[in-house]
């Protein structure tokens, strides 16, 4: 059971061949005999999850159910659960019971899914390893030696350990795509504004996006079509027409033209990474894809760009972590300025205090225009390089990260190396666009994923081209040895 796709538990329990309780049990004792080792979650409670299962058996019974009714999912721990903890990977909230949901939450909700339980993540989202996280550094369940890529490699080590069949993410400047690279799933960034961040702990405002994570583009479409949607609640949610992202997905892709960019073949690949994109990108001619040589020759200003402008926005939106409003308060302190920089010193870990500090020299009077200023113009040059590369192409292809899963510990002392691990994803963020991985192979019997850029909005054909190439390979449904045991 534990294998099965969210489309098969959807259909499984459509034909009531089985209840959402079993399933939803079933899960539970995955991740309690699995979770000890890998530390996936940072919370689980059964007693809330099993009886969200029962709703939602009630509900198929009376043939009120939706396509997600009764499927458990895992909420990645960025989003506020009502009366869950959520902590977003912090120290600063250990202790935060969210007295809301967020609408990705609500939405899961109101269509009956049922919440397995909050998912570890890097601390605010910061970081390509998750070993920023006060809770613990989370395993890759393909090398236990391995980090599973990050921010959201809790969702990620979740699903590849078969103790969820999909689960929440979001993506800064790579951690929907790069976790599913190095765990085997497939992920997916929506355009910027498709899915609400209305109540999703905020990091970089202008650039976070929520999606799903599963182990196939079919499950992903499903899981879209419940969190994309309009939100009057945030204030750059767009308003665009409600879509069936699974409705086109068994089209075939005969003439679609893929661009390459030559810049995400250059230095700094893996060599056996890029056979594997290679012989993906040859499988898709054989389904009837043509290639076209692409550009975005500011792709090597993407990183020093997203530095200047992620921390700059994350040094504003955690001036909020003060002590009195949410979680953490310093046990001792002399004064209310004492009191306030004690509980930041302690509540945050070293990344996160990095970028905040970095954040806040962008931002300063003298340094604004050359750091901050500059970096907002060449972001529009990256949106331009982009615009310009889909007059010829319908989709862009590359690596979705350089190198397969590395070692814990290898790069957390080098921030720098870490933040390279997101050098062919961050540009879509910046640039607002929809970016997915997929599994493409193995390289040492770990994953490698392919990553397909979009247009704006091309969600529903960027699923229906990962669908096509996985009714032609096995990739994404390999998995790591022991993940049913
Ligand atoms: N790895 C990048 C960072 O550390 C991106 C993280 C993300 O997408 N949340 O900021």
């Amino acid at each position: 059971m534990q294998d099965w796709s969210v489309k098969e538990l959807s259909s499984l329990l459509k034909e009531k061949k089985t209840s959402s309780v079993e399933i939803t049990t079933d899960y539970l004792a995955s991740i309690k005999k699995k979770n000890p080792e890998i530390n996936a979650f940072i919370t689980v409670d059964e007693n809330r999850s099993i009886a969200q299962a029962k709703l939602a058996d009630e509900r198929i019974q009376k043939g009120e159910g939706d396509t997600l009714t009764g499927v458990p999912i895992a909420q990645k721990d960025i989003f506020c659960a009502e009366d869950w903890l959520t902590t977003c990977g912090s120290k600063m909230l250990h202790n935060f019971i969210a007295p809301y949901d967020a609408t990705v939450v609500k939405k899961f909700n109101e269509a009956g899914a049922v919440n397995l339980g909050k998912t570890n993540m890097d601390e605010f989202a910061m970081g390509s390893s998750n070993e920023t996280s006060f809770f613990g550094a989370v395993k890759n369940p393909w090398d236990l030696s391995r980090v599973p890529g990050g921010s959201s490699g809790g969702s990620a080590a979740a699903i590849a350990s078969r103790m969820c069949p999909g689960a929440t993410a979001t993506d800064t400047g790579g951690s929907i795509r790069q976790p599913a690279s190095l765990c085997g799933l497939t992920g997916l960034k929506p355009t910027y504004g498709l899915v609400s961040r209305y109540g999703m702990i905020a990091f970089a405002s202008s650039l976070d996006q929520a999606g799903p994570m599963a182990k196939s583009s079919e499950d992903c479409a499903m899981m879209l079509n419940v969190m994309a949607g309009f939100d009057p609640k945030d204030s750059t949610s767009i308003d665009h027409k409600k879509e069936d992202y699974t409705k086109n997905i068994d089209q075939p892709i005969k003439g679609l033209k893929i661009g390459l960019p030559k810049e995400y073949f250059a230095e700094g690949l893996d060599g056996d990474v890029a056979k594997l994109i290679e012989a993906a990108i040859n499988q898709f001619k054989k389904l009837g894809a043509t290639i076209v040589d692409v550009s975005l020759p500011n792709t090597n200003l993407s990183i020093p760009v997203y530095y200047v402008l992620a921390p700059a926005e994350a040094s504003s939106n955690l001036s909020r972590y003060d002590g009195v409003r949410y979680g953490y308060r310093t046990s001792q302190y002399d004064d209310l300025m004492d009191m306030y920089s004690k509980t930041r010193q302690e509540g945050f870990g070293e990344e996160v205090k990095r970028r905040i500090l970095i954040g806040t020299y962008v931002l300063s009077a003298g340094y604004y225009d050359a750091y901050y200023l500059k970096a907002q113009q060449i972001r529009h040059l990256i949106s331009e390089d982009f615009k310009k590369a889909f007059q010829s192409c319908d989709v862009i292809m590359g690596p979705t990260a350089p190198s397969t899963a590395f070692k814990a510990n290898e790069k957390i002392d080098d921030p720098v190396t870490m933040y390279l691990q997101d050098i062919y994803t961050i540009a879509t963020n910046l640039a607002g666009l929809p970016g997915m991985s997929i599994p493409a192979g193995f390289v040492n019997k770990l994953p490698v994923g392919l990553q397909i850029i979009g247009n704006y909005f091309d969600e529903a054909r960027m699923l229906n081209v990962a669908h096509q190439f996985q009714k032609a390979t096995d990739w994404h449904k390999a998995m790591p040895e022991g993940a049913l045991s």
